[in-house]
């Protein structure tokens, strides 16, 4: 008897949250439900012609683990279908992941176009490391798209840039750059962190690469740190490729499962984050004891109609992540005190966690820089960055609340 094909065998017929769940699996012949950790570093041939042909390319078997490894694979397939992209390649760290996807673009003699509010690491990276090896750097205010164009040169290769930023979660236009950026034929590079591919698709607005540090909500559980890279075929699989098999800055086999696994639940926990940030957007909006507030999916923010049309989720409506910020009045000493009387928020740095996190920059990830260069990202003393959990939204806010009273 012959059996029709199930139109969705084809992981392009499923819907995000489906493919979150089983796409880019690969099970072995055992027929394990969840996905195998293929923990070894090389991998035999039945003879040496078998072994020949692999290195030629003749053979798509695995090689070794430095450059390709079944359970990477799979998270690497899993994170392209989420994406729209055609390729991806995991790497050990989300730094590593920045650093190889700029340093494919460039060679000695070049330019890198930058926003300037960007993750320590990755303003390290831009502003220090690349001119060391004859990569120049410029740095604009990333709000402004003109900004750009008024930087590029004959020789700029790329363009990097996250949105929202951190700390102060301003808004870059995604379509905008990625137009000045092709006018001059060089590639956008950009880093989805904060808004995830749950509701911000930067290939589809025109980027050429995307990057993660899979640390942040992708693992959203504090495990692990991960990477990854993805874009266009050509892109990765040529220059990104060669970087990260000749270089190394591969992830573990082990920690690309942690990913997979984190996959699963992506879509529900971010959601869910989001909407606690919202709810916790709108009380802090409205507290005596906060001068302000930073957060994309409220009206007070200056791009909130930007949020609108870039931050979209599958379902269309505007997500505005579950990252937020707020000055709280009184400086640093107030900011402290609110903070050390939090019983549910952990007072940490890292972000997109389960558990809620709240941080001070001026004094921690933003310390190495002058007070200027603070200034000018926007980073005053009373500001504390929070990174909204799966908590009750109700604790959250009356978690809140009693730091706020304490000021
Ligand atoms: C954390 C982070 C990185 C670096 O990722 P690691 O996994 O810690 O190396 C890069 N960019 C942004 C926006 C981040 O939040």
């Amino acid at each position: 008897m012959s059996r029709t094909k199930n139109p969705l065998s084809n992981p392009n017929k499923r819907h995000g949250q489906t493919n979150l769940v089983h796409g880019g699996g690969c099970r072995s012949p055992h027929g394990e439900t969840s996905e195998a950790i293929f923990m070894n570093s090389g991998f035999t041939y039945a003879d040496s012609e078998a072994a020949e042909a692999r290195f030629k390319g003749e053979n798509p078997g695995f090689i070794y683990s430095r450059f390709s490894n079944p359970t990477v694979e799979m998270f690497q397939d899993r994170m392209a279908l989420l994406e729209g992209a055609e390729a991806a390649r995991a790497t050990a760290t989300g730094m590593a992941a920045v650093t190889t996807a700029l340093m494919a673009q460039v060679r000695a003699g070049d330019h890198v176009v930058a926003a300037r509010a960007l993750f320590g690491g990755c303003r390290y990276v831009v502003e220090d490391f690349l001119p060391r090896y004859g990569v120049a750097s410029t740095l604009v205010d990333g709000r402004d798209p003109e900004n750009f164009a008024a930087a590029m040169r004959d020789n700029t290769r790329a363009i990097f840039l996250e949105t929202p930023t951190n700390p102060t979660l301003e808004l870059v236009d995604i379509a905008a750059v990625a137009r000045i950026a092709h006018a001059h034929g060089a590639v956008l590079i950009v880093d989805n962190v904060f808004a995830t591919s749950i509701w911000q698709k930067p290939l589809a607005l025109g980027a050429d690469l995307v990057v993660y540090s899979a640390t942040k909500h992708i693992d959203g559980q504090g495990r692990a740190l991960a990477g990854i890279i993805l874009g266009r075929r050509e892109l990765i699989e040529k220059d990104v490729h060669t970087i990260i098999r000749q270089t190394g800055p591969s992830i573990s086999p082990f920690n690309a499962w942690i990913m997979l696994k984190g996959l699963e639940t992506l879509d529900l926990r971010v959601c869910r984050m989001t909407r606690n940030a919202e709810r916790i957007a709108a009380f802090l909006a409205d507290h005596p004891g906060v001068e302000r507030i930073y957060y994309p999916g409220h009206p007070s923010h200056p791009q909130y109609e930007l949020a609108c049309t870039q931050m979209k989720g599958n379902s269309n409506q505007c997500g505005g992540s579950s990252m937020l910020a707020f000055d709280v009045r009184g400086g640093k000493e107030a900011a402290f005190r609110c903070a050390n009387a939090l019983a549910v928020i952990l007072t940490s740095n890292n972000l997109g966690d389960a558990k809620s996190i709240i941080s001070h920059p001026a004094t921690t990830t933003h310390q190495r820089f002058t007070p200027q260069v603070r200034e000018e990202m926007g980073i005053g003393p009373g500001l504390l960055r929070l990174s909204v959990g799966l908590e009750d939204a109700d604790d959250l806010v009356a978690d809140l609340a009693f730091g706020l009273d304490q000021v």
